[in-house]
This record gives C-alpha cells, sequence and structure tokens, in this order.
C-alpha cells in the first residue's frame, strides 16, 4: 500500500495513454499515490513483467487483470 514505486515512468501516471479517463486524476490519487497494490497495471505487472503489460491498462481494470494473469 501506499505510493506506488512506478510513479516516475508508469506511461499511465505520466499521461502517455490515449483514451485518458476523466477521472484521470481521481485515479493517480486513490492508486498511485495511496493504493498501488490496488492498481490493475501493478498487478500485470509484478505477475507478469512489462513486457506483457497491455498498451492501455487503466488502474480501475481489475477484472483485465485479473484474466490476463489467470490465462498466464
Ligand atoms: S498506474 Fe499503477 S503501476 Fe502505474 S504508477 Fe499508478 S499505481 Fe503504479
Amino acid at each position: 500500500m501506499g505510493e506506488c514505486e512506478f510513479m516516475e515512468k508508469c506511461p499511465f501516471y505520466n499521461d502517455k495513454l490515449g483514451n485518458v479517463p476523466e477521472k484521470v486524476e481521481e485515479l493517480k490519487v486513490h492508486y498511485c499515490r495511496n493504493n498501488n497494490l490496488h492498481c490493475a497495471r501493478y498487478m500485470v505487472v509484478n505477475a507478469l513483467g512489462k513486457d506483457r503489460m497491455p498498451v492501455e491498462l487503466y488502474p480501475h481494470e481489475k477484472e483485465r487483470a485479473y484474466t490476463l494473469i489467470a490465462a498466464g
């Protein structure tokens, strides 16, 4: 829990993803600055590695993260 160690390089945090959700700042506060363990991107990078990260995966898309991780 807490501030995410990937903030400096994370494409989501650094506004490098397209289709930016309206609540992007809320997502950053909720996940990146306070609760990284619940972030879909954080789950995928830790379980599968950054090479397997979908280009546009957002922190709140946990179901998508679970599906990717379950598929291996
Ligand atoms: S989107 Fe997830 S992985 Fe990226 S900085 Fe925020 S909490 Fe960390």
